[in-house]
């Protein structure tokens, strides 16, 4: 009988052979980063890094649209949730994430609307309900996302929804990737690039990292075998000494990538610069409303009156984020910060680095 489709991505003997080959080739010590939550998620569910030769290190990387959300915009989505007559709306593991004072769980434990969606369009129909009040939804993510988002903006002008509002924290992958390559003593040999990202942006985005920084660099998806696969590609491309920007994914991911949801998302967005946790402001990084949709921008309509706060002294996910640190070597980490009492959002989120230490490590 045939594999069917995912058991071929799954496939034990496939996956022996993959390991094999990169022992055998695998001679470079080498830093690989992954790009993505769920690629991080997936190393540690399938025991990756235990079954890969010594010589490969795999590091975790702003993959995660919760973790490099910036503790001044939680702070942000709290003051929001403050506000009288206000509905916050948010995904799940925002919920738990430290803002310099409390965190939208605390606000919802102490009296506050604060409600989680699994979409942002469930956040318009809430608006819809509830026009006496003003709903806000707290907007993160990477290119994924951002065109889903843009879309439900478009919904509520059409439907003169006047009562939505985003506060925006999204964020763009390729110039994260940029920065990484130009800060001190950040090393890595390799990217596993994030595929869902990727299936939007297609591999056209990252040719100006690519060319500036000769970075090897592989799109893959989700399954052991991709991971597997992408790894020894950037083994190959490494040891020939011979980097190149390659697809592994090409079930699912284009050159072009989706042109009709990036049509959607610069229609409603404009690139601005983005503060990411733990690493700082980013050029070109974010997305911010254009000036016709600038009636649904929750930080224009709200006076939040706003201070810097220094994150939480101790907590290392700007360091883990840029691949200078493991969780272990954060000296919270189990001690101070665990997925109970989390000092940053890496501790948080399902797909922070510190959790899936904490989880399989
Ligand atoms: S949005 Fe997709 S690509 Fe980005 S971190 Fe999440 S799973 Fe990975
Ligand atoms: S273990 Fe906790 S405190 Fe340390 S880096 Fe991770 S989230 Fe921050």
């Amino acid at each position: 009988m045939g594999l069917t489709y995912l058991e071929k991505f799954r496939d034990p003997s496939l996956a022996k052979n993959l390991v094999a080959a990169i022992h055998k080739e695998s001679r470079l010590t080498l830093r690989l980063m992954e790009v993505c939550g769920t690629h991080t998620m997936a190393i540690f569910r399938h025991g990756i890094r235990n079954i890969l030769p010594e010589t490969i290190t795999l590091l975790s990387g702003p993959g995660c649209p919760v973790c490099v959300t910036a503790q001044k915009d939680i702070d942000a989505f709290v003051a929001v949730s403050r506000q009288p007559d206000v509905i916050v709306t948010t995904f799940g593991d925002l919920m738990r994430v430290p803002g310099s004072g409390t965190t939208l769980a605390g606000q919802k434990g102490a009296g506050a609307d604060v409600r989680m969606v699994y979409s942002v369009f469930d956040a318009v129909t809430i608006a819809r309900q509830n026009p006496e009040k003003q709903v806000v939804f707290c907007a993160v993510g990477f290119e994924t996302t951002i065109p889903t988002i843009a879309a439900a903006v478009l919904m509520a002008a059409k439907e003169k929804v006047t009562n939505f509002s985003i506060y925006g924290a999204n964020k763009l992958t390729p110039p994260a990737l940029a920065a990484l390559m130009t800060t001190p003593g950040v090393s890595i040999d390799g990217f596993i690039l994030p595929g869902h990202v990727s299936v939007i942006t297609g591999v056209d985005a990252y040719r100006s990292v690519f060319e500036t920084h000769k970075v090897p660099s592989v799109i893959t998806g989700f399954e052991p075998i991709d991971i597997l696969h992408a790894v020894l590609m950037l083994v190959r491309q490494n040891e020939s000494r011979v980097p190149a920007l390659e697809n592994a994914y090409p079930r699912a991911v284009r050159e072009s990538g989706n042109p009709k949801a990036r049509e959607v998302m610069h229609q409603v967005f404009t690139v601005g610069d983005a503060a990411w946790r733990g690493i700082g402001l980013i050029k070109n990084s974010g997305m911010e409303l254009k000036p016709d949709f600038k009636a649904f921008d929750a930080g224009a309509r709200f006076e939040l009156n706003l201070t810097d706060v220094a994150e939480p002294k101790g907590c290392a996910c700007g360091e883990i984020l840029m691949g200078l640190k493991t969780p272990v070597a954060c000296a919270l980490y189990k001690k101070v910060c665990t997925p109970m009492t989390p000092v940053g959002p890496c501790m948080v989120s399902s797909e922070g680095a510190c959790a899936a230490y904490y989880n399989y490590g």
